[in-house]
């Protein structure tokens, strides 16, 4: 390179660092950039050097806001760049030890569908194995009975398909317990667990007060022993339970011996036959071993899990995965509890879990939510410890990036008035299907003497309306009577009144619609065009984006995505 370009080159680079940093670049900065980007001046290093000193003295000679307009005009690509770098500072932030791949996981179990709540670890982990490499495992979790519903594995396995997760691999809980028995066995095997066969109570009052039970000090043969009495049926429900040995006197009496494994007679799991089932830091422990789970990200309340589960670790000499807990998330407006959603469903309250009322992930892609909107916010809101509350406007807002784009505009006019407009000439609107993409065309609106207008446009004192992309209606009252006549095209008289623009359909084209939201129904009519857009998102103009949900004879329905 000759020593111009070298010159040059250094002074962008010294430029970039300044307008970066603030301030004027270090030597070793600049030249470290130049030869980055410049591979061949390796062999010039010392010239390099050598110039490198003015090209900071140049630019140390500019005012902060020339630099600015220097890098924006000798390099708009290098300006650019500084935006970029800002723009990923959504990026999540780095995980410890993740360099060379991860494997990571997500652990929901089957008790319903899946919620927002759901859909941050989802995200999360997600993200990371993007940015990674690695595999994704979906992990079932379902070896507690008492919080299994049959329907809910193919729920899940839909939910997951629709947030479009990159999955690696899938695994059933239940489908695995001869490997937790057998741990278990290897547990109790290194003295790491016993067989507790004390009533509830009495372990309790001896846990309270710091007290080993007296199973605790049994031989590794007799654990063995009432370990396979355990899987054999000699005990009955209540009987006898597994412990890992932690420490009696840890401050938090939930850490001291904490069950692994239980014997549940009822109800009985769906999908195997089954009464000694691990507990979940038993079952979460093997498998994030077993399958070489690298990171795990989950929420705060899994922190005092996080602290019973290194014991097993620590038992089994087993390296413990990186761990992030995010923050608790408050969600309001709408129902979360799978055990409320179920209740309502039953009662007829919601019409199933894709309600509107509800926050299931199905409930939102019955609203017009996209995936990639779901998924955006969560990394928006990332692993922060900090306690937050989910904001809809935040999803909302990710979701009209996407769907504005896309979304097809039409008239619905709720509620109705049928106005014949007098003196106004016959003619036919061409109404944008798309404002900002004049290549997808128009829709046809004929006018030919009749229009309908949303009621809420004739209050007292509205004196003329502009129908949109037609003409100025003039709102004539004598006494409780209105009428309708023509207003003229012009739009600056339309302006001088501060006639509102609004909505309009011609009294014979429209098509009965209702709009569900979260407050509830609007009644009205809209284009026919509109009952070819069953399952996607449009704009209502002046009312916001909705979601085709259903075209009947009886008409359309649409629910309420966001203005
Ligand atoms: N199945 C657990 C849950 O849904 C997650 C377990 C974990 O992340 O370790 O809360």
């Amino acid at each position: 390179m000759a020593g111009d370009d070298i010159r040059s080159a250094l002074f962008l680079c010294a430029l970039q660092n300044a307008v970066k940093h603030g301030g004027v670049p270090q030597s070793g900065a600049v030249i470290g950039m130049v030869m980055g980007a410049h591979p061949e001046l390796r062999k010039q290093a010392k010239e390099v050097s050598g110039l490198a000193k003015d090209a900071i003295a140049d630019v140390a000679a500019l005012s902060p806001d020339e630099r600015v307009a220097k890098l924006q005009s000798l390099s708009p690509e290098m300006f650019a760049a500084l935006h970029e770098k800002h723009e990923h500072k959504k990026v999540l932030p780095d995980l410890e030890g993740a360099e060379h791949g991860v494997v990571m996981r997500f652990a929901p179990n089957p008790s319903g569908p899946l919620h927002i709540g759901h859909a941050r670890a989802a995200a999360l982990n997600d993200a990371y194995v993007k940015q990674y490499g690695g595999r994704y495992i979906l992990r079932i979790e379902d070896t507690d009975p008492k919080r299994v519903d049959p329907e809910a594995y193919e729920m899940v396995k839909e939910d997951i398909e629709w947030l479009g997760l990159g999955i690696t691999e899938t695994i059933t809980q239940s489908d695995r317990l001869p490997i937790y028995y057998d741990l278990c066995g290897q547990l109790i095997g290194r003295g790491g667990a016993y067989v507790c066969t004390c009533e509830n109570e009495h372990f309790k009052a001896l846990k309270d007060a710091k007290k080993a039970c007296p199973c605790r000090d049994q031989p590794v043969e007799t654990a063995i022993f009432l370990w396979e009495k355990m899987l054999d049926g000699g005990f009955k429900e209540g009987e006898a339970s597994v412990r890992v040995k932690t420490d009696l006197l840890h401050p938090d009496p939930a850490m001291r011996d904490f069950p692994i494994f239980r014997i549940l007679d009822k109800p009985a799991h769906p999908r195997i036959d089954a009464r000694v089932y691990p507990l979940m830091n038993f079952s979460v422990v093997a498998d994030d071993h077993l399958l070489g789970v690298t990171h795990v990200i989950r929420g705060k309340d899994h922190i005092a899990n996080t602290r019973r589960q290194r014991y097993i670790y620590d038992h089994f000499r087993w390296t413990v995965p990186v761990y992030r807990h995010y923050g608790r998330m408050g969600i309001e407006g709408v129902v979360l509890s799978t055990s409320q959603m179920r209740m309502g469903i039953n009662e007829g309250k919601y019409s199933g879990w894709d309600d509107i009322r509800l926050g299931t992930l199905r409930a939102l892609a019955r609203r017009g939510i996209s995936p990639e909107a779901v998924k955006n916010a969560m990394l928006a809101i990332g692993i922060g410890e900090t306690d937050i509350s989910f904001s809809w406007d935040n999803l909302y807002a990710e979701n009209k990036k996407i769907v504005d784009p896309a979304a097809n505009r039409y008239f619905f006019v709720p509620d109705p008035v049928t106005a014949p407009v007098e003196g106004a000439p016959h003619r036919i609107a061409h109404a944008m299907l798309h404002p900002g993409d004049s290549s997808k065309g128009n829709r046809v609106l004929p006018f030919e003497g009749t229009v309908v207008l949303p009621a809420s446009e004739l209050v007292p004192g509205a004196a003329m309306v502009r129908l949109k992309d037609l003409f100025n209606v003039n709102i004539v009252r004598d006494g409780e009577k209105v009428s309708f006549s023509y207003g003229g095209d012009s739009l600056s008289d339309a302006r001088a009144t501060k006639a509102h623009i609004i909505q309009w359909l011609p009294a014979q084209q429209t098509v009965p619609c209702t709009l569900l939201t979260m407050e509830g129904e609007m009644k009205g009519v809209c284009e026919p065009a509109v009952t070819k857009e069953l399952g996607n998102v449009v704009q209502f103009e002046r009312i916001g984006f909705v979601r085709i949900d259903t075209v009947t004879e009886a008409g359309v329905r649409a629910y309420f995505t966001h203005t």
